[in-house]
């Protein structure tokens, strides 16, 4: 039988798609041939534009994610709009900088609470239906300092060495019900969440030097490993943290 790396007939809940990442994400579900719910806080105009263009459903679920407050609700209305949840991408997240010995209480919170508390309930309320439908994907989006632990950043690295443990530990509990369940760490990738270090002339230049592939990544390079994760070609690979970023790890 053909290896098949298309979404044709199933459904998919993408987090923060209003920009960056998660909107080339949802976009590549949806060329892939998936229809697309989009939950987050902004209005992802631009996104469900190019879902239709694709020729493929869209619909919009306004939910704020620093908490686990709307997950239910979320869950509810991305299956009463398109049926059922096949493919769920926690992409949706924050990042706060400042100096460690300074790092305060509430940018330790407000990154684990989105980056971590509701990416895993959220992937809990998605999977209760993955279970009854009898099989599922779950694509958490990691980060370097899923491995690494970065300068100035101590709550996001925690929060996504948390993502990478918890994506292992739903993995485990999830293979037997025909769900597998993986993360995509993303290098060094141009969108709002890297402009900071874009403009740093300094840390610029330091993270380029690194790159072998002597580049920023763009939200497209992450697309690829996202549709791959999502589809049947992927239906053994489970637990797994799949690195795309030029090559940085390697190095
Ligand atoms: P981005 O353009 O800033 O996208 C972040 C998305 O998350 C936006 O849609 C944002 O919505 C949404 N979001 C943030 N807080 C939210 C909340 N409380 N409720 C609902 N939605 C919320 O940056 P990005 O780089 O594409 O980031 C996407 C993911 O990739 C994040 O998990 C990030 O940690 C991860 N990542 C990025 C890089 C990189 O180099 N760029 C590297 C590794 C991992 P708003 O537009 O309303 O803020």
């Amino acid at each position: 039988m053909a290896i098949s790396f298309s979404l044709a007939g199933k459904t998919a809940l993408v987090t923060g798609a209003n920009t960056g990442i998660g909107q080339a994400i949802a976009v590549a579900l949806a060329q892939a041939g998936a229809d697309v719910a989009l939950a987050g806080r902004s209005e992802p105009a631009q996104t469900l534009d190019l879902v239709a263009q694709a020729g493929r459903r869209a619909v919009n679920i306004t939910a704020d994610l620093s908490s686990t407050e709307p997950v239910a609700r979320v869950v509810d209305e991305a299956v009463s709009a398109l049926g059922r949840i096949d493919i769920l991408v926690n992409n949706a997240g924050i990042i706060r900088r400042d100096d460690l010995l300074q790092f305060s209480e509430a940018d330790w919170d407000a990154v684990i609470d989105t980056n971590l508390k509701t990416l895993f309930f959220l992937s809990q309320a998605a999977a209760r239906g993955m279970v009854a439908q009898g099989g599922g994907k779950i694509i958490n989006i990691a980060s370097l300092l899923t491995f690494q632990g970065g300068i100035r950043v101590p709550s996001y690295a925690a929060a996504k060495s948390g993502v990478g443990g918890v994506t292992k530990a739903m993995a485990n509990e999830l293979a037997p019900h025909g769900v597998q369940v993986n993360a995509i760490a993303p290098g060094y990738i141009a969108t709002n969440n890297t402009a900071a270090l874009q403009a740093d002339e300094t840390r610029n230049r330091q993270i380029l030097e690194r790159i072998p592939a002597g580049r920023w990544g763009d939200p497209q390079d992450i697309a690829g490993a996202a549709v791959f994760l999502a589809s049947p070609a992927s239906n053994y690979v489970t637990g797994h943290v799949l690195a795309v970023d030029g090559g940085w790890l390697a190095r």
